[in-house]
C-alpha cells in the first residue's frame, strides 16, 4: 500500500471519528460542543471527503453506529496509531495483508474477514 492510499485512509478515519463526535454531541447540551468545537477536534476533518463515499460503504457504516460508537472511536485510534506505524493494512491475528476492499467498507478493520469471522462465532 502506497503512502497515498495510507492518507487516504487516515483522512477518513478522521472523518468517521469527526462525524461520530458531532453526533455524540448532539446528545450532549449545547456548551460542552461549543467547548469540543472550540478544541478544534471537528475542524481536523477534511471537507473533500464526501467524494469518497459510496452508498454501500454509508449503509454499513450506520448499520455499526447503531451497534456502539464508543467502541468504533476506540477502533479508529487505534486504526490511526496502525497507520503511524505502518501496519494498518496488516491483520493483528495472523499478520497478511487485510485486501483493500475490505479496508474502504470497513477503515478501521484490524484483522482480515477470516480472522473476524472467527472472532465473532
Ligand atoms: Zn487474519
Amino acid at each position: 500500500m502506497s503512502s497515498e492510499d495510507f492518507s487516504a485512509y487516515k483522512e477518513r478515519l478522521l472523518l468517521l471519528r469527526a462525524r461520530i463526535l458531532g453526533d455524540f454531541s448532539q446528545m450532549e447540551d449545547l456548551s460542552l460542543r461549543k467547548n469540543r468545537a472550540d478544541q478544534g477536534e471537528l475542524s481536523t476533518a477534511p471537507s473533500h471527503m464526501a467524494d469518497c463515499g459510496s452508498d454501500n460503504f454509508e449503509q454499513e457504516f450506520t448499520l455499526q453506529m447503531m451497534e456502539s460508537s464508543s467502541e468504533i472511536l476506540e477502533d479508529i485510534t487505534a486504526a490511526l496509531e496502525r497507520i503511524e506505524e505502518g501496519t494498518y493494512n496488516t491483520c493483528e491475528i495472523c499478520g497478511i495483508k487485510i485486501p483493500k476492499k475490505r479496508l474502504q467498507v470497513i477503515p478501521y478493520a484490524t484483522m482480515c474477514v477470516k480472522c473476524a469471522e472467527k472472532e465473532y462465532e
